[in-house]
């Protein structure tokens, strides 16, 4: 793994996605280093002075993929006392740090892959299904659960990768399914459930889900059901992997 780096970068944009969710797109002013898709950064709204200790931060999936490497971008909900101030703080223009590449939450394509995600913790999947092609030969599963269907961030870059890869697959799962009585048109290639992210709901559609390797990333409350769900089906715990978020 490489080893990390700090960065100083500029807010380049925010996207309010409605629900206190809301995606950042950062400059960095110096080449971001390599990374794995799946892994995190570190961020800080506090000055960092090189010669000091690194200050309070909280840790992001990086969104972008690793061959951009003037660009960094993550997605946040706000959900306690640190991203409440991130919300009220980050503005375009803004000077904020990161150090990075962390984790190893990195998918093997060994074999066919199940990526679950709830919320934001569609971050961690996205450099990957960015970078999915076409010779990538195994099957790779996607169910990603959002409260409303403004809420599923990247659905367009899922759909058009659904839309050109047949050996990826992409499930929706909305709670509330406004969808329909918003009067939205949009044309998806993934499939919709409404309801929570239910592992019941794609299990037929995924080919050998005994060989499947599956990963979770989202908030601990989604991946501890999704894990029992999951071991209920026998499937053998070293092939459940689990991006812990605290
Ligand atoms: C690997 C990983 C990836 C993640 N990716 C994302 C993501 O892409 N998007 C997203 O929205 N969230 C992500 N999270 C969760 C995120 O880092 C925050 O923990 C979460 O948003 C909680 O909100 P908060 O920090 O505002 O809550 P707070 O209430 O401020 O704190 C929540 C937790 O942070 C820790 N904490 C508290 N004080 C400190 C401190 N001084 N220094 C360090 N830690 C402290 C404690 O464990 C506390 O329970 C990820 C977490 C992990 C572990």
């Amino acid at each position: 793994m490489a080893t990390p780096q700090k960065l100083r970068c500029q807010v380049n944009k925010i996207t309010d996605h409605g629900d206190r969710v809301y995606t950042v797109d950062l400059a960095p002013e110096r080449p971001v280093p390599r990374f794995k898709p799946g892994q995190f950064l570190h961020l800080t709204l506090d000055d960092y002075d090189p010669s000091g200790f690194w200050p309070e931060s909280r840790v992001f999936s990086i969104a972008s993929s690793p061959a951009q490497r003037d660009y960094l971008k993550i997605a946040y909900s706000v959900r306690g006392r640190y991203t409440a101030r991130m919300e009220n703080e980050l503005n375009p223009g803004r000077m904020v740090w990161v150090k990075l590449p962390y984790g190893d939450f990195v998918i093997r394509d060994a074999n066919n892959v199940a990526l679950l995600a709830g919320g934001t913790g569609i971050t961690a999947f996205i450099a990957f299904i960015d970078g999915l092609t076409n010779e990538f030969h195994n099957n790779t599963f996607l169910a990603y659960g959002a409260r409303k269907p403004e809420l599923l961030l990247y659905q367009d870059l899922i759909d058009a990768k659904a839309g050109t890869n047949s050996d990826f697959h992409a499930f929706y799962f909305v709670e509330t399914d406004d969808k329909n009585k918003s009067g939205s048109t949009k044309e998806t290639s993934g499939e919709f459930f409404t309801g929570c992210l239910s592992i019941e709901s794609i299990w037929n559609r995924l080919e050998n889900p005994q060989e499947t390797t599956y990963y979770i990333a989202g908030p601990p409350a989604m991946i501890q059901a999704i894990t029992g769900n999951l071991l209920k089906k026998d499937i053998a715990p070293e092939m459940i992997k689990v991006d812990a978020w605290e």
